[in-house]
């Protein structure tokens, strides 16, 4: 792209876009990092820039870029049959064929699948199957909803309603009634004052409580991400999910795994519920990395016992399921979702992430030599670094002005992580090689060290 053909277009996107989660103080300023084209696992911006992309796009660009086989797939299913209705009794073939393959890559009886547009609509649909599933038994009292703070399920008005993200929950209005947030379950070993049995106690005795305040007989459904994405890489302690997972089978409360980021190999398996964390739950929603973001695309996985009991005790007078989207399993996305799949098995990329994962968070912990990290997190393909101003703790306002430094400094060597609050997120595709993971913590470092520069030079810290 020439030079002023790529000025021009930030200028129109500064003009006319408004963009998901822009910072509005910003709006119009023509900074915006316009992506033009992308390979393996870097981006080019309109300047002509390349970058390492360690975001994976966003959690979900997972067999790199430019993969041919998905654009064959994409292309071919466009031109034999671009788009018709998903309603009622009408489908397609690629939905069809994903829907059984999906049933058998995923975890214990979750064989039926509700397509959606993307993670949102996805979380979305499953609370409201959640609400269907106990209605339709005639129990419709139980609709309230259990999440946790630092939780992120989406930018619907549901959606946003059950992240739990403190800094996100300012300015729009949200369902409070029947969604209740539990305590963020992260655990973090290096900087935990507690024992992680003891952590896990504390946290399964705030549920209870949560669950007896409320009444069993009020509680649709639990809704938890297996490791915490956007709030910054949480990881619970071991036996969380189990724990909860039994809890939610004796209130009978519907356990919804949102495995939106964590589904399609980011830790290791085509789904963590079962494989890393030995739970089935009743239901699965999943989005991103089941298109390897080529396009739009969630889903919904259902138990048989699910879906059997909302047939069995449909209503008579009114049974239809009134839930789905235009593009609910749109068949050029479906058709990608079956070629990235297809590469993804082929190529072993959950054995490539069991391989490099422990390797990317084993160099990422070295940063912690540096005095302005608080923390490091990770678990396979997801880390965070945690940034602080010497001597404070948390997301203040100066812990994020040093990450946002951070970020830039990363930007301008070559570098795209993901600042949000005082951290630096880590998502890289997950076709990342050792070497590129060594250039990834090599420019982090030196980021971290300019950063620390600065910070000495303003006499900060
Ligand atoms: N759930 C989780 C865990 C997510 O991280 C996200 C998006 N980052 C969503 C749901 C929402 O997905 P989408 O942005 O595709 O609507």
């Amino acid at each position: 792209m020439r030079q002023d053909d790529g000025e021009a277009l930030v200028a129109k996107d500064a003009r006319h876009v408004l963009h998901p989660w822009a910072d509005l103080s910003a709006l119009g300023t023509g900074t915006s990092l316009v992506v033009t084209e992308a390979s393996g696992v870097e981006v080019v911006d309109a300047a002509g820039r390349k970058y390492l992309d360690a975001i994976g796009g966003m959690w979900c660009v997972t067999v790199g870029y430019g993969r041919q086989e998905l654009v064959d797939a994409m292309s071919a299913q466009a031109s034999r049959m671009p788009y018709f209705t998903p309603f009622a009794d009408v489908s397609n073939e690629p939905a069809a064929e994903l829907a059984a393959t999906l049933a058998e890559l995923s975890p214990g009886d979750l064989n039926r699948v509700h397509f959606t547009t993307c993670g949102s609509t996805a979380v979305d649909s499953a609370v409201r199957i959640a609400h269907l599933y106990f209605a339709a038994q005639g129990r419709p009292e139980k609709r309230h909803v259990l999440s946790r703070t630092d939780a992120y399920h989406g930018s619907t008005y549901l959606g946003a309603s059950l992240s739990g993200k403190e800094a996100d929950r300012t300015r729009f209005h949200y369902e409070n009634e029947w969604v209740h947030h539990l305590e963020s379950p992260g655990y973090d070993p290096d900087t935990s004052p507690v024992t992680a049995a003891e952590r896990l106690a504390g946290l399964l005795e705030g549920m209870e409580a949560a669950i007896a305040a409320l009444g069993a007989d009020t509680i649709a459904c639990f809704v938890a991400e297996p490791v915490l994405a956007s709030g910054g890489v949480l990881v619970p302690p071991p036996g969380y999910h189990e724990a909860t997972r039994e809890l939610c089978r004796r209130h009978d409360i519907l356990y919804i795994s949102d495995e939106v980021v964590t589904g399609f190999g980011r830790l290791g398996h085509f789904f963590a519920s079962e494989a890393r964390f030995g739970i089935v739950p009743d239901l699965l929603v999943t989005a991103k990395g089941l298109t390897s973001g080529y396009q739009p695309l969630g889903a919904v996985l259902i138990s048989d016992r699910i879906a059997d009991a909302l047939a069995r005790t449909a209503d008579p007078a009114k049974p239809v399921f009134s839930n789905g989207f235009t593009y609910s399993g749109h068949p050029v996305a479906c058709a990608t979702a079956l070629a990235n799949i297809e590469v993804m098995r082929r190529e072993d990329v959950c054995g490539h992430v069991r391989d490099v994962g422990p390797y990317f968070v084993g160099r990422l912990r070295e940063l912690r030599a540096s005095p302005i990290v608080a923390a490091v997190r990770g678990d396979h393909l997801m880390a965070c670094v945690e940034c602080h101003v010497p001597g404070e703790s948390g997301p203040t306002l100066r812990n994020q002005a040093l990450a946002a430094r951070v970020d830039r400094h990363c930007e301008t060597s070559g570098l795209l992580v993901r600042p949000f609050e005082n951290l630096c997120i880590m998502s890289p595709p997950l076709v990342v090689t050792k070497g590129e993971i060594d250039r990834i913590v090599d420019i982090m470092a030196d980021a971290l060290a300019r950063a620390e520069r600065d910070l000495r030079d303003e006499g900060i810290g």
